[in-house]
């Protein structure tokens, strides 16, 4: 794929250049089979910018120590830039404090870790959670173990045909039992943008506290969890640039106060003896053994990344580039799009009739092309829909029209080959 793409000069924000942006990702300009690399699988990983690979490589050739452990220089620089990301992921997301920002694993260990201390304090028998039908096997089967231990009870907000939320059905799913509502911001296999704070504000009406899956959402959109008031907001460094193993878990310090920590460890404690330990303060109480420095330090690149970023100027492109893909592939006669809300982004998932989504999937691998086929871990969506999956084109800001041409003249090749 050539990097020179005029298509997109005219309708996008002068402030944002996308040929700029992609001299800053190496894997960019690689080629697969001989051809250029073409990557539409961002909402599963995203690219890295060189800025986050050299930081990565940089702690391990200057500065690899263990953390709040020594007095020597090199541990003392790793904390300096392991605990300074604290401050810069805080203000990232808006939060009131960076005691309020636990490093995880990820967006599942996130929610975990959510079930299995927020949960079982506040979980009892024949309690009721709320979840939606569109949400990732992440924000399902830690609330259905939660669920199961505790003799409690999972309700589902249905979603319409266009992949949006019927939310005239809220009022009714919940009751004095409610306990918990967990909902994801974006949709992983729609594409949707749910409107978490009005859902968050209705919630609070009832004192029902609620969790926000944001691991597609940071990606896309500025956040601000002080403004949506969610109690919590989880999400993964590798959607957004960063390393893999890394997440965040937002709580509001009250309930992270009150919460017991997840597990036991080193770096955890106050003071451990055999008639009994106390356990530190959030965040420490929740981050027990030696964490995943390098992946932290390169999560402070990311967003420091996105923050040299004009971000209403990159939701506008994606939202460009979501646009035109949709109307080009509309003129497919056998394409069928699933998810077609109003507030959407970055995300096309579509069937072909006739053709095999995996079929599909491996012809545009041939090309150089990266989608998803599958289910994406939403198998309840798919239930829904009465399909066995969909191919994924998932965008990023790096992303060009003129790569996006190239995948529908590949998909219309494809269908010619695979059709009946
Ligand atoms: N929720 C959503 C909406 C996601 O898209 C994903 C990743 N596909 C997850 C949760 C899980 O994220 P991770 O695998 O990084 O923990």
């Amino acid at each position: 794929m050539s990097t020179s793409d005029t298509s997109l000069k005219s309708k996008v924000s002068p402030t944002f250049d996308v040929q700029k942006v992609r001299i800053d990702f190496p894997i960019l300009s690689k080629t697969a089979y001989d051809k250029p690399l073409v990557y539409f699988d961002n909402a599963a990983t995203a690219q890295k910018p060189v800025q986050v690979i050299k930081a990565i490589e940089e702690y391990y050739t200057n500065y690899n120590a263990n953390i709040h452990r020594g007095v020597h220089y090199l541990s003392q620089r790793a904390s300096d830039l392991y605990d300074g990301t604290r401050s810069v992921v805080q203000k990232f997301i808006n939060a009131k404090s960076e005691n309020e920002i636990i490093f995880t694993k990820g967006t599942t260990e996130g929610i975990n870790l959510i079930a299995q201390t927020f949960g079982r304090q506040i979980i009892n028998e024949g309690d009721e959670i709320i979840l939606t039908e569109m949400e990732h096997h992440a924000n399902i089967v830690p609330w259905q173990l939660l669920c199961e231990e505790k003799k409690a009870t999972i309700k589902v907000i249905p979603i319409n045909d266009k992949g949006e939320l019927e939310l005239e059905k809220l009022d009714a799913l919940i009751s004095d039992k409610t306990k918990l509502i967990s909902l994801v911001h974006i949709s992983n296999s729609l594409g949707t943008i749910n409107p978490v704070k009005e859902i968050i504000s209705k919630a609070h009406k009832h004192n029902i506290p609620v969790c926000v899956d944001g691991a597609q959402s940071v990606v896309h959109e500025e956040v601000d969890v002080q403004d949506f008031d969610c109690d919590f907001f989880v999400f993964s460094s590798h959607k957004m640039l960063g390393p893999t193993g890394v997440g965040v878990l937002y709580g509001k310090e009250k309930w992270l106060d009150s919460m017991p920590p997840y597990q036991g460890g080193g770096d955890m404690i106050k003071r451990v003896s055999f008639d009994g330990t106390t356990f530190g303060e959030s965040p420490s109480k929740f981050e027990a053994g030696t964490p995943n420095i390098a992946g932290v330090i390169g999560l402070r690149y990311a967003v420091e990344y996105y923050n040299q970023l004009d971000r209403s100027a990159c939701t506008n492109y994606e939202k460009d580039l979501l646009e035109y893909a949709t109307e080009q592939i509309s003129k497919i006669s056998s394409v069928k799009i699933w998810g077609e809300a109003k507030e959407k982004e970055a995300v096309l998932s579509f069937t072909v009739d006739g053709v095999n989504s995996l079929d599909l999937g491996m012809y545009l691998d041939t090309q150089g092309i990266a989608v998803r086929t599958g289910q994406h871990c939403t198998e309840p969506v798919m239930d829904k829909f009465g399909i066995n999956g969909t191919i994924r084109v998932s965008f990023m800001f790096y992303n060009t029209k003129h790569e996006i041409d190239y995948l529908l003249m590949n998909i219309v090749e494809g269908i010619k080959l695979l059709g009946a």
